[in-house]
């Protein structure tokens, strides 16, 4: 029997407090319809972050982003339009002209947008491996650095920040680094937020955030749960909605929602009218 081959990142950890969202998102590969217009606004800046730090060149990291947020229908409604990209680009370029964070080279490969894949569990039915890729592997006068850019529209920058000290996204990243990709233990996380203001975007880096051996120790236990409990809901095809405790996230409700307030017999209808279907892959994503 073919094993169903399962591609686990940190989005899909963090929607694992419920396991019925968690089927939805990576096995049903289910996505609403409507777009996400800051979440492309946010991928666009990004794409223009590692043109600048690959090329150091404005119009092209300008361009890189352009060329993204284009694809796109702009909403009437943003303020976030391709030109507001392109000042925002301009100004995070005048204010770290003279960074000294500077990104890693391995084996000739600078370190940024990093993909990485990584056998995590095997059994008869499934088999599971952790995908995903880390926006800047650099270092910060001597010290071993995971950056990742994050793209919002918080207007508390102090709460926003403090909200990463115990990331998910951070712990896989940091054990990503230390354990794939082998680069030692004496790595640290930073955040680097961008704000996309109505009147024009700010920039802000989080302090630096170090795990301890216990934080890393118990993440990676809870990783190998995970993935037994992923392993047991797959075989006897049952999904737990964990209490309904995340059907409110921080900024609106579960995407998934419209087909939970449903009787199960409408549930279909919801998902063939609401949704598209596709492979959930975050690498295939991210290259898009
Ligand atoms: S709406 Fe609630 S129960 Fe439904 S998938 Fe989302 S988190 Fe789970």
């Amino acid at each position: 029997m073919n094993k169903k081959l399962i591609l686990l990142d940190a989005s899909s950890i963090a929607t694992s407090s419920c396991m019925r969202k968690w089927k939805f998102t990576v096995l049903d590969g289910l996505v609403p319809d409507r777009i996400s217009w800051s979440m492309e606004a946010g991928t666009a800046f990004h794409k223009g972050l590692k043109a600048f730090y690959s090329k150091k060149d404005l119009q092209v990291c300008q361009q890189e982003a352009e060329d993204y947020l284009d694809k796109f229908l702009c909403p009437d409604n943003t303020h976030i339009t391709s030109t507001y990209l392109s000042l925002a680009l301009l100004a995070y370029i005048k204010k770290y002209q003279n960074d000294i964070l500077k990104p890693l080279q391995l084996d000739g490969e600078l370190l940024l947008e990093k993909t990485f894949k990584f056998p995590l569990y095997s059994d008869d039915n499934i088999e599971i491996v952790l995908v995903g890729t880390i926006d800047f592997i650099g270092e910060l006068g001597g010290q071993l650095l995971i950056v990742d850019h994050k793209t919002t529209s918080s207007t508390y920058k102090n709460s926003f920040l403090a909200g990463f000290r115990l990331s998910p996204q951070l712990l896989t990243y940091d054990f990503v680094v230390r354990k794939i990709l082998k680069l030692g233990d004496e790595v640290s996380c930073m955040i680097n937020a961008i704000f996309f203001w109505k009147a024009g975007a700010q920039f802000e880096r989080s302090e630096i955030i170090s795990f301890t051996k216990d934080l890393r120790d118990t993440y990676e236990e809870e990783l190998r749960e995970l993935c037994k409990k992923i392993a047991c809901c797959y075989a006897a095809n049952y999904w737990p909605v964990g209490c309904f405790t995340v059907c409110k996230e921080e900024y609106g409700p579960c995407r998934f929602q419209p087909i939970c307030c449903v009787e199960p017999e409408y549930q279909q209808n919801v998902i063939d009218i609401s949704y598209t279907k596709r492979i959930y892959n975050p690498l295939q994503f991210q290259k898009d």
